[in-house]
């Protein structure tokens, strides 16, 4: 068993409603979780690996709780469409969007998904030492493709050493054998797949993408009935280009989060708050899509929703790595503080994927998951998108800086 101890450094532990800023203090860690934390000179006696952080600040480890991170292909060509006047609609009917995606990832073995989800974690790791992630199914559209997506998902947090949460994303959009039926498709996942997706454990929750483009919210409510009949959590893709009432929906229904929630009406903000709900916020998407409506931030305040923020990695609507950026977009695009923003990467993307109790913010008991960061202030690295590199993630027992 390694027993670290951490002095000389500056805590933001993210307890309370702020950074819980605590400084002049030193941290303990076992192998596996935090042990103590108080003044250096009250510090337990033990056998430590001691590590002088230089005055540098300690973190949770960052996590980013929205993530499509396994697929193959890419969709430059509809980048350059869009712009050049195309629809995304007219780009889905010749053949692209999501299925062209799916076409791809069906093609790809599930070593080369793994080893090109591998380099993509990498470049997180390396911009925001992200130590937690949620990586969505959606690509496969049938169970055998689905499968192969969630087994090279779990490979790769066992790769990079980085805690992974796998989301059962079937409903994503309706596959080419379906194309005219929905419905009939909604059937096979509830009867057929996600009985057997659940039963060989390769899900930690089930997701869904309720809109005009994906399924109905009667849909919706469909298979996440089946899913809690099977005990899974439930996540939704809520409220993105309309209000179909989806992250009411999925409150009402206790579920995890409400992602994207840039059409979320106030009467779903007070089922959200009523049910404990997250809004999971994906400003690179909205700033990738080129979309004009912003998510009701004031009244997630005003209702005390909790707030979380994420890449929504994904070739089509948003292909970026960097967990930072998605921080600065939500200050500068949607207005939230840089408290709020780095809230959002670690207490509150805890709590939207139900990790609350493990990790999130530093404290004694959770787990050992936290990154060094050589900053002024914490919200320096919201703030500064030129590759910092001077941070150090420790995750469990070993360092897992990249
Ligand atoms: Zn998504």
């Amino acid at each position: 068993m390694a027993n670290r101890s951490f002095i000389n450094v500056k805590l933001a532990t993210m307890t309370g409603t702020g950074l819980g800023v605590v400084t002049n203090q030193a941290m303990t860690t076992d192998d596996k979780k935090i042990t103590w934390i108080g003044p250096e000179s009250e510090m337990p006696p033990g056998n430590y690996i001691e590590i002088d952080g230089k005055g540098n600040w300690v973190l949770p480890g960052f996590i980013d709780c929205h993530t499509h991170l396994v697929y193959a292909g890419n969709r430059a060509d509809e980048f350059e469409a869009r712009l050049e006047g195309k629809s995304y609609k007219q780009i889905a009917e010749e053949g692209g969007g999501i299925l062209s995606t799916v076409k791809a990832t069906r093609e790809a073995s599930e070593s080369k998904l793994s080893i090109s989800a591998s380099i993509r974690l990498i470049l997180m790791r390396r911009d925001s030492g992200v130590s937690t992630i949620d990586i969505k199914s959606g690509y496969g559209l049938d169970f055998e493709n689905e499968a192969k997506i969630l087994r090279a998902a779990a490979d790769v947090g066992e790769e990079e050493g980085v805690r992974v949460r796998r989301g059962y994303l079937a409903a994503h959009t309706c596959p080419p054998e379906f194309k005219s039926n929905p419905d009939a498709y909604i059937d096979q996942i509830i009867n057929e797949d996600l009985p057997r997706i659940v039963e060989e454990g390769l899900v930690d929750y089930v997701d869904a993408f309720c809109e005009n483009v994906g399924f109905t919210p009667e849909q919706t409510r469909r298979l996440f009935l089946a899913a809690k009949h099977l005990g899974m959590p439930i996540r939704l893709h809520a409220d993105q280009l309309s209000d179909l009432g989806g992250a009411g929906l999925v409150a009402e229904m206790g579920g995890l989060s409400a992602d994207h929630v840039e059409y979320t009406s106030p009467a779903s903000v007070a089922r959200m708050r009523e049910h404990g709900t997250v809004a999971v916020l994906l400003p690179t998407a909205f700033y990738y899509l080129q979309e004009t409506q912003k998510p009701p931030i004031a009244e997630f305040r005003r209702q005390g929703v909790p707030m979380a923020v994420a890449t929504d990695h994904n070739p089509g609507t948003s292909p970026f790595t960097s967990l930072r950026l998605a921080m600065n977009m939500a200050c500068v695009l949607f207005g939230l503080t840089p408290t709020e923003a780095l809230r959002g990467v670690t207490i509150n993307a805890a709590k939207a994927m139900g990790l609350q109790k493990e990790i999130g913010t530093l404290e004694v008991g959770k787990a050992a998951d936290f990154t060094l960061w050589d900053v002024e202030h914490p919200r320096d690295i919201v703030l500064e998108l030129a590759e910092m590199g001077q941070h150090r993630t420790f995750i469990g027992e070993k360092e897992n800086s990249p």
